[in-house]
């Protein structure tokens, strides 16, 4: 019989690992990427005798595909994507051609912020007691993983660019951080596609499955009323009590399922931030469902180390907390960072803006910064919001500059956060990389 032809566009973590898993399940194989594949995945197909290409896209060696996965980077509205389509050949993401080869148990994590820390925080409680691995859009492939290891449980942190290319896949238990405007340019400017794109996370659960989600977030709460699920709805909330699902009572988290409840303090976690309690309410609806012991996932909340680049603690310089957050890349995230502070904070902000709207920010400001470093090629629009709003506003293009105006302002007691509420490519490769500066700077002081 012939080899059915499974055609990858893009040869980053999703493309590769796809591509491997698809050489071992007798697919005939061919990747192809408009950019430069980076060296180190060309070695690994070279090695396992996978064609590819990259610097362009031959239509030839493509069009005669029977099933294409696309990479989640390239916008469904690209030339080449159109005449696939006009085709009738199936368009796929990763996660939809993975999830066909295990039999695991699938935890899917989606929102606009939260997912990394969600993910991982999930995976840190279940990892205790169960063989579960975490992928996505974090570390080594899904793909990858199905094929090298053999968990019977994955944490899946998925965005909506992977969402939009499902057919059939189908999470047991999902996850729903909050949706907030974000990468609308993907989606023609118009919100409800973007979080419709969201929600297709729950698209193919039934009864049996389990819909996790934030039911203090307005925009899923008025989604759900319009376009019901089917799936078992298991909301969390700071503000109302919840029968089945998650809410904090006073100082404590209390989880039901079925009558089977859970009581974690918050006083002990790990993580700070009111965003954080949500993150681990989501976390440990998880972990309960799936049946970790109650006093595991207390002690697992309790010794949760943080992800990178997330409110992350760097070091104490003269009684100074200096605080990494640069994965903050919108106004959201940032509103969180800065709703967690309670010392005075010198605040580092700023980068490429995705069309901000400072105006939630302002009340944080107002209480709590007692100055702003504006770090980006063009801060104008962050002098003219926060202008008139503390002592001190300075400018600056350098990082290293950055952190020595904040040293010299910060007194002791004092806090200072870098959280841009901006993308970083004007300054910086990537938020990793911004991130990486500050720390590194901080250290030098
Ligand atoms: P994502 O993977 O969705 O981008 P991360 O966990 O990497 O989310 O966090 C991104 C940013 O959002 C960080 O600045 C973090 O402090 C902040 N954040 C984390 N959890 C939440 C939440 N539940 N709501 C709002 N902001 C959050």
């Amino acid at each position: 019989m012939k080899k059915q032809r499974l055609v990858i566009l893009g040869g980053g973590e999703s493309g590769v690992g796809t591509a491997l898993l698809g050489k071992d399940k007798g697919y005939d194989v061919f990747v192809s990427d408009k950019g430069i594949i980076k060296e180190k995945y060309k070695q690994v197909l070279i090695h396992n005798e996978i064609e590819f290409e990259d610097g362009e896209h031959s239509e030839e060696k493509i069009l005669n595909a029977d099933l294409v996965m696309k990479s989640p980077g390239i916008p469904e509205k690209v030339a080449l994507i159109q005449q696939i389509r006009a085709k009738g050949i199936p368009v796929v993401s990763e996660i939809e051609f993975a999830a066909k080869f295990t039999n695991a148990t699938l935890v899917g994590i989606t929102g606009s912020n939260g997912k990394t820390t969600t993910a991982t925080l999930t995976h840190h409680l279940l990892k205790q007691d169960l063989n579960v691995g975490l992928a996505g859009n974090i570390g080594d492939s899904f793909a990858k993983q199905i094929l090298e290891h053999d968990y019977e449980n994955y944490v899946l942190e998925i965005s909506s660019f992977q969402l939009d290319d499902i057919i059939d896949f189908k999470p047991h238990i999902a996850v729903l951080t909050n949706i907030t405007p974000d990468h609308l340019d993907r989606y023609e400017y118009q919100f409800d596609n973007y979080i419709a794109s969201k929600f297709r996370i729950a698209k193919n659960q039934t009864k049996e499955d389990y819909f996790i989600y934030d039911g203090d977030d307005e925009v899923i709460l008025d989604w759900l009323k319009k376009h019901p699920v089917q799936s078992t709805l298991l909301p969390f909330s700071l503000t109302k009590t919840i029968e089945n699902g998650a809410y904090l009572d006073k100082e404590n988290i209390i989880i039901t399922i079925d009558n089977n409840q859970i009581i974690m303090p918050t006083k002990n976690l790990a993580l700070e931030g009111k965003h954080n309690i949500k993150n681990a309410m989501a976390a440990s609806t998880v972990a309960h469902l799936l049946k970790i012991r109650k006093q595991t996932i207390r002690e697992s909340l309790e010794n949760f180390q943080g992800v990178e680049h997330r409110l992350e603690n760097v070091l104490k310089i003269n009684k100074v907390q200096y605080i990494n957050d640069s994965k903050a890349t919108n106004v959201n995230a940032t509103y969180f960072a800065l709703e967690s502070m309670d010392a005075p904070t010198v605040w580092i902000v700023g980068g490429v803006d995705k069309g901000n709207n400072y105006n939630e920010l302002f009340q944080f400001v107002n209480e709590k910064v007692k100055a702003i470093i504006c770090l980006g090629t063009d801060n104008k629009k962050l002098m003219d919001n926060f202008g008139g709003m503390v002592d001190i506003i300075i400018e600056t293009q350098f990082m290293s500059e950055a952190v020595k105006i904040a040293y010299k302002v910060a007194e002791a007691g004092d806090s200072v956060l870098l959280s841009p509420a901006c993308a970083s490519f004007d300054l910086f490769e990537n938020y990793e990389d911004r991130g990486r500066q500050f720390k590194d700077a901080v250290r030098n002081l």
